[in-house]
Order: C-alpha cells, then structure tokens, then sequence
C-alpha cells in the first residue's frame, strides 16, 4: 500500500516535473544569451525584441523540444503542443490577428536555428497559416489579390519540398512550364489568374505525390512544419556542415525552432527585403554593407534566385528606411559589441528585423573590424584578440593574382570571397568531390549554388557562380570557409545538362583550367601567376597585441635558412625543430650519405661522414646566421638509414636492365674476333673497338656488382617496423659517427660565428629518448666534441642539450631524464602514435575517418591533440621534470604545435613554447594569446 501510494507519487512528481519544463519563449521572455537553449536565431530575435527594435511577435521553442523528440522517437515532448498554441495565442493578441482565421489571418513563418550559426544548411518555411480560407482574408487585409495568391503559390512549394520532401525542381519546372507558355521571362509579371493556376497545379503535384491534399488545418501545417524543422538538424547538410567545422555536441546540439509573424517584403509598393552587415564582411570597412531586393521575400535573395541590388541604392530609393536601417546598424553594434549580420523586411514603409547575428566575414575583414573596434572604443585589445579565430588567419597566407599579371580576365563577376585560386573546372559538387579524391585541384562552376551542394565546396579550390550577389549561398559559404569566391559572373552562360559554359567566344569544358580572383571578382583562362601573401598592417597590429598578452613563446619547425626566413617574417621567436636529415636529402650530399651507410667498417663510416662535415657545418651556419642570436633546435638524425637508400624494387629493377645488358654486351665482344677471323686485314681496325667494348663491359660489370651490393645492404637494412625499429638515438648510439659528425658540424658552426661576434643560441635535440642512458651516452659525445672544438677555435661555445619526449617510457622517466636534459620537446606525431598504437602513416587513410564519423574518436589526433591520453601523459611529464629541474624549459614541435586547441592546452600544462611550421606562426601567436586570456578571465583553467 505505502509502496504503491509513493510510486504513484514518484510517477505525479515526474508529470510535474515535465509539464513544468518549459520548451516554448516568447520574444519579449527568452534569454539572448543562451544560444545553447533558444538557438543563435532565436536569441537574436529575443535580444532585439527586448532592446526595443522593431521584430514582429513571436516564438522559440527550445533545442531541448528538439532533443527531447529525437530520444522518444520522433515524437514531441509532453506539453509541447499546449505550449505552441498559448504562444500562438499571444502573438495572436498582439498583432490583432487569428491563426487559421478568415479575416485577418495570422500567417507565421517557421525557421531553423542551432547554437552556431549554420548558414542555410537548414530549413524554411514562410507564410505558414494559408489555406482556402485565410487566402481571402489575407487578400482582403492586404487589399492585393496577387500578393494574396503569390503568398499561397510560395507557400505550397515549400511546405511541398521541406516538410512533404518533393523534389523542389517539380515546383521549378512546373512555374517555368507556364511561364513559357505564358510568353513571360519574369516571376513578377505572373498575373493573378496566373498564379491561381500555379497554385492549383502545385496543389496537384502535392496530391501526385503524398496521395493526399495540402493540409488545411493551420495548427496541423505548424507542428508538421515544426517535426520538419527538427528533422533538418539531422539532414545529410546539417550533418556534413557539423563535420567539416567540427560541430560537436558541445558546442551546438538540436535546432530550436522559430516562429514569427510574417511580414511581407513582397506586398507591392513599398516593400522590400534585404540582408546587411553592419560593416563590410569582405574588406571590414565600416560601414552599411549588403543586398536588397524591392517587392520580394528573404529567401529570393539568399538563394541568389534574383541578383539583387547594393544596399546604397536604398539611400535613394527609400532614404527613410535607410535612415532608419542605419540607426539599427548603429543600436545592434553598441549592444553586441560585435559586427553583425541582418536580415530585414519593409513591409508597406515600415521596417522590421528579422533576424542579427554575429557576421561571418573573412580573415582580413575580422582582423580590419577589431583593430577598428577597438580604435572606435567599442572593445578593448582583450576582446578585439579573443573575437577572432586563429585558424582564419590562415586564409591571410592565401597565394593573390600577381599584380604584374597582364592577362586579360575573360568574365568580371563579384569579388564575393577574396584569395585567388586556379583549378579543372567541374559542373557539380559531386564531380568536384570525385575529382579533388583523385587528387586534382578543382573550381566548382555553378550558375548557383544550392545548400546541398556543400561538399563540392569542401572539396574546391574555389567556386565561380553565374547567378547571385554577395550574400547569395555560394559567398556566405566560400566566405565562412575562407575559399575563394567569385559570384554573379553574368557573361558565363552554363549549361548543367551538357557540362558546358560559354564566355566571350570561349567554351569552357570540365577539366578546361581556370582562375579566379575573389577580391576583384575577375575570371581567366588559364593558370596567372600568383604572389605569395604578405603581414598586412592591421594583421601585424593584432599580432603584436597578441604578443602583449601571451605567455607562451612561439618558435618555428624550419629545416632550411629559407624556412626560418619566413619564420621571421611572420614573427617566431626561434626554431623549435631543426630536422637536419632534409640537409642529408639534397641532391649534392645524398651520395656522400649513402656511401656513408653502405660503409662496411666504422673507419670507412667515418670517411665518408667526414665528408659531409664542411657541407653541414655550412648549412648550420647559415641558420644560425638567419635566427641572429634566437634559440635554434638543431635535431640529431632521427630516420631510419634506409629512408635514405633507394628502394628494393629500383634497384632490382636497374639489375635486371644490366643483366639484361651484360648479356648483350657480351654477344657484342665476341664480334671483333669473328670479323677478325672472316677477314685478318681487320685486325689493326678492330682492336681500338675491341679495347673500348672491353672497357664497356668492365664498366658495366663494376655497375652491376655494386647494384647487387647495394641490394644486399639495403636487404640487410630492411626493418618490419622501421618506426620503431634502428632509428633516432638508437641509431646514433650504434654508428656514433653521425652523431659525432652533426654535433661537430653545429659547434663548429656556432664557434665561428660567435668569433665573427654574431649573437647565436644553440639547442642540441636529442629524438627518441626512452633511457637515462641514451641520453647519457649523447651527453658524453656532445662533451667529448666540444672539447675538440674548443681546441681547434680556442673558444667555448655555449649550448644546450635536451630530449624529445616522444615515446611513452621518456614520459614516465621525465624526472631522471630532466636531471640531464636542460629542455624537453614534446615529438606529439610521434608520442600520438606511441600512445594509441596508431601508425601515423596508415591510421589517416585507413580506419580514422571511419572512426571520427561514427563517433568512436571525436577528432583525428594526430590533427587534434587527445587531451584526456597523450595530453595527460604531456602533463605527467611537465610535473615529473619540472620537480627534478625547475628550470627546464619545456615545448612542443609535433604538428599541434600550430592548432589552436591544442596550444591552448600547452597553455594549460604551462609549456614554454610552441613550435609550428612558419605559415601558422600567426595562429600559434593568436591563439596562445587567447589562451592566457581566457584563463585571466575564467574561462579556460591550469589542467589539473
Ligand atoms: C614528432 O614526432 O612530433 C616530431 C616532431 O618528429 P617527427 O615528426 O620528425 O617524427
Ligand atoms: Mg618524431
């Protein structure tokens, strides 16, 4: 009895509990703030609403409605519904209109809208709450019949394609069918008997292709449009989108959904629709930058249906709306502090905003707009460094056409994404996908592109279109991706059926080669020679304010004087890793170095090591010359030897051939002798030929046999897992000449500029540590040669000896190794193979997409650094060196050392410096930046 009074208890709690939840925030009572609750769209609406900007009424319901109806299997939560119609009773009271009613109707639209903005990847519907009825109603408010009957056309397609799922291109065709019958080109000169059929004809492919009518019930056209909604978050776009920018859960998980009075851009007269930053997302410039188009709806412009007209042209058009839109442009920076991107209506003279958020613009725009912000006094240096993100940058080391170039451009289009690109045209995202896999570099051509063209986009150097303005799909997207973009190329005339395009007389085919320019908007033929990028003034600002506000230093992996040139320029404080077998690679020391392997005894290793001293020694030189007293990692030769052999297959390829010729030659020798026998008087002719094949044949011989030599050694050389097998300090402790050689090269190098009085720093780096022992026996050789050195230039050089910490027992021997070592590097490609037993040459291409796709691992680590493993090791190491030597110094070198989350979690573990290839240089600046700010201010804390 008492158990089933409190289970019934349990139960009652449990129904209060969910009818308590809340799924459902009118405009005018969400909080802006929680994106993660209300979706971005939602929280701008809510926001706007309540700074006193005019939005027309409505609804959010919640990413958690949306969750809740995927866990119970597509069925909506408890309460929802009851929830919905309250709402809807109250924009109802507030507009003075009924939902479904016959006069003055409520017609809603149901937008999509994630924690993160997610431009087009999901669904629309507009003019929600037509049917038979409310048509005249609406025709009777609006005192327009053909807006009336436009409106319901509009309706039914969408509604037809989002929510019923119709392939949209029967709507297209069957609207382009009676326009030809018609003799019309334009949608607008569609009369209203036009249109009437239109509606019926769509009415008839509805039924053609559910069985069924549209729905009449408005409620039952919402929550259907609502179930769409939250299905679209599931969508293949939605899905490929969240891949590409790594959308985890965390960040954005379940669309809320948005319903709101429609106001109508496309009424007649004056109205209009429109979207607008509020500085320009191309070039940053301060000022109103964006598209209208008069007597339309939001969705013509964003799907670049019609090339609409530059928002200046409203300064005389509509000079009040403008006004008006400039005043909001100026209350919506005040209030985010942040640059932002708007959709508007004007609807009969009035305007409303339908929608803000932060704009998406490209690398040079973001950097322009924080060093703007700041000088206008909007934000500080702290928020102008943490509002950008550090892999954008990148997009600023995009190559630019080459301003000498004098080739003439055979299209000019918009310049909707700058950077330049060339590629093998393709005439759809799938091809664009095959192609790129195949390994070519692509220009998706498009007349326009579509939402679910997105991988195409992933996989182009750029993308041209023919059709659309700069805030059509193809440029929102290129831009947010940092791809070149050139949009609205009017003279390009494709046809998609034959993949085909015609220009100026010129006929472009798939594979014809293109380029294309995304800041002047001009298209060639061809490849044009391009110039590589440069630090812009305002890039160099933010940087230097990077370096106010970082802790950890940033140096760079750079093999060659020419690397840690550019390393320089884009501001490393160091070389973090110096692989010196790049130097054993050229074309004029490889020889000398594989006669140094293929050495039968140490004396004649040494020979041949000796030999490349002065070249070594040169190239060190010459380095540290560049890096003018900055810290140099120089790396003992850490490959396996055979890495530098040719391989099995060449040279038995090149002894058959021999074999094949020794044959021959022998046949060939034995003709002098038979002519000489034919005919004796030859004798004194021949023999000169005579002595020279027999000098063929020795030479041929000696070729072979040191073919066969080499095949044997390379045979002994062969290792079934070289990564881990005779390699790094192994290799240097077994053939101590090469180390010998390299140590003496570096000091030799380092003494003489040092008598030449050049500041220089050197750092000896030892790869593949995992004893006290190895490092002992290096440190033993580093101090024999020094003093060899110091004999020969009288002087003593300073240096510093450290390890790699790149296999697992190096970290857990981090304490006795530190009482040697003077600094740690942490080899991260190495130590991710070591920790998960992944080979990094295979787990990329074989099983890791398979992996991050199905959730199994939420990154490639060896792109991403695993915090929770690799990291954890990193941070055991810090803690164990650091209480043996407190001094030492401590970085990384392995690729993560240029990916922003993973510096800043070298941050975290308190790492000295981070060390990236030159070209991220300027992310690793930025973003360690960040990192110390974010801990300042709370957000990110010491990992523990
Ligand atoms: C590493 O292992 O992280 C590293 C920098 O060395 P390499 O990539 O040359 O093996
Ligand atoms: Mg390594």
């Amino acid at each position: 009895m008492v158990e089933q009074s409190s289970q019934s208890y349990n139960q009652q709690q449990a129904i209060q509990a969910r009818e308590a939840r809340k799924y459902v925030y009118l405009f005018r009572e969400g909080n802006g703030k929680d994106k993660k609750l209300l979706g971005g769209k939602g929280a701008g609406l809510c926001e706007m609403t309540q700074i006193g900007l005019p939005v027309p009424p409505g609804f959010v319901i919640s990413t958690e409605a949306c969750l809740e109806y995927f866990e119970s299997g597509f069925k909506f939560p408890e309460g929802l519904t009851e929830q919905v119609r309250t709402a809807v009773a109250e924009v109802e009271k507030a507009m003075n209109l009924g939902f479904g009613a016959p006069i003055n109707p409520l017609l809603v639209s149901v937008r999509s809208g994630a924690a993160i903005s997610m431009p087009g990847m999901m669904d629309t519907i507009l003019n929600l709450g037509i049917n038979d009825n409310t048509l005249h109603g609406l025709i009777e408010r609006s005192g327009n019949e053909r807006f009336g009957w436009d409106s319901y056309r509009r309706f039914i397609s969408l509604f037809g394609s989002i929510v019923l799922e119709i392939n949209d291109e029967q709507f297209h065709l069957a609207m382009e069918r009676l326009k030809e019958d018609r003799k019309i080109a334009a949608d607008t000169e569609l009369t209203v008997e036009d249109l009437k059929d239109l509606v019926n004809i769509f009415k008839k492919i509805i039924i053609d292709n559910t069985g069924k009518s549209i729905p009449q019930d408005v409620y039952q056209q919402l929550f259907m449009a609502i179930e769409a909604v939250f299905a679209s978050w599931n969508g293949k776009r939605a899905i490929d989108y969240r891949k590409e920018f790594k959308i985890t859960p965390k960040i954005a998980n379940g669309t809320a959904c948005n319903i709101q009075t429609m106001v109508f851009g496309n009424m007649g007269g004056n109205s209009a629709t429109g979207v607008a930053f509020t500085r320009d997302p191309g070039t940053g410039e301060n000022a109103l930058f964006g598209d209208y188009l008069d007597r339309a709806q939001g969705e013509d412009i964003v799907a670049g249906i019609r090339t609409p007209k530059p928002i200046a042209e409203m300064r005389n058009a509509m000079p009040d709306m403008y006004r008006e839109l400039l005043k909001v442009r100026e209350t919506l920076e005040q209030h985010f502090k942040e640059a932002q991107d708007m959709e508007f209506t004007i609807e009969e003279g009035t305007l409303f905003m339908l929608q803000t958020r932060n704009a998406k613009m490209n690398a040079a725009a973001n950097l322009k707009t924080s060093v703007d912000m700041v000088n206008e006094g909007l934000i500080d240096k702290e928020k102008a460094l943490l509002r950008l993100d550090p892999s954008q940058l990148t997009q600023l080391m995009y190559r630019q056409i080459d301003p000498n170039n004098t080739l003439q451009p055979i299209a000019v289009g918009l310049g909707a994404s700058p950077g330049a690109a060339s590629g093998e045209v393709v005439f759809d995202a799938d091809e664009a996908e095959k192609q790129a896999k195949a390994g070519k570099r692509v220009i998706l051509l498009r007349e326009q592109t579509k939402p679910e063209d997105i991988h195409g986009f992933f996989a182009s150097q750029g993308i041209l279109t023919a059709v659309g303005g700069k805030t059509s799909h193809a440029a929102v997207v290129a831009r947010g991706m940092g791809k070149p973009c050139v949009s609205g190329a009017a003279d390009i005339k494709i046809n998609h059926i034959t993949a085909e395009a015609y220009v100026g007389g010129n006929r472009i085919v798939q594979g014809t080669v293109i380029t294309i320019d995304g800041g002047s908007g001009k298209v060639w033929l061809g490849e044009v020679p391009m110039v590589e990028p440069e630090i812009s003034e305002n890039m160099d600002r933010i940087l230097k304010w990077a370096d106010e506000f970082r802790r950890l230093g940033v140096r760079a992996n750079a093999d060659t004087p020419m690397d840690a040139e550019v390393a320089l320029r884009f501001g490393a404080e160091g070389i973090g890793l110096c692989r010196t077998e790049r130097m054993f690679n050229a074309s004029d020391r490889i020889g000398l170095f594989q006669n140094m392997i293929l050495a039968d005894n140490p004396e004649e290793r040494h020979e041949a090591v000796q030999k490349l001293l002065p070249l070594q020694q040169e190239d060190f030189k010459q380095m540290l010359r560049v890096m003018h007293g900055f810290p140099v990692t120089i790396r003992l030769l850490d490959p396996p030897l055979h890495e530098f052999l040719p391989s099995e297959e060449t040279i038995e390829r090149q002894i058959n051939v021999l074999q094949k010729c020794q044959q021959a030659l022998g046949d060939v020798c034995k003709l002098p002798q038979i002519l000489e026998d034919i005919d004796p008087s030859l004798q004194t002719v021949l023999a000169e030929d005579e002595h020279m094949l027999l000098n063929l044949s020795e030479i041929q011989s000696n070729e072979l046999k040191q073919k066969i030599d080499l095949l044997q050694k390379i045979r002994t050389l062969r290792e079934v897992n070289p990564m881990l097998g005779h390699r790094g300090v192994r290799l240097g402790i077994t053939y101590p000449e090469i180390y010998e050689t390299q140590i003496e090269a570096i000091l030799m190098a380092a003494g003489e500029l040092i008598k030449e009085t050049l500041p220089v720093r050197v750092e000896i780096m030892i790869p593949q540590v995992c004893t006290s022992q190895e490092l002992k026996r290096v440190c033993d050789m580093i101090r024999r040669v020094e003093r060899r050195v110091k004999d020969r230039l009288g002087i003593y050089v300073l240096y510093s000896v450290g390890t790699m910490i790149e296999v697992v027992r190096a970290c857990m021997r981090a304490g006795r190794l530190a009482e040697m070592a003077e600094f740690f590097s942490f080899g991260t490609n190495d130590l991710t193979q070591a920790t998960f037993s992944f080979s990094r040459e295979d787990a990329e291409n074989k099983f890791l997409p398979f992996y991050n796709e199905h959730k199994i691992l939420q990154d490639n680590p060896f792109e991403i650094l695993d915090v929770k493993g690799v990291g954890r090791l990193m941070h055991i190491t810090v803690e164990w060196g650091r209480r043996a030597r407190p001094d030492l110094k401590i970085g990384i070198c392995g690729e993560h050392g240029g990916e922003p989350s993973s510096i800043e979690f070298c941050h975290r573990i308190n790492l000295d410096y981070v060390s990236c290839s030159p070209y991220r240089v300027p992310v690793a600046r930025l973003a360690a930046a960040q990192a110390n700010i974010k801990e300042k201010r709370g957000i990110i804390k010491p990992f523990q």
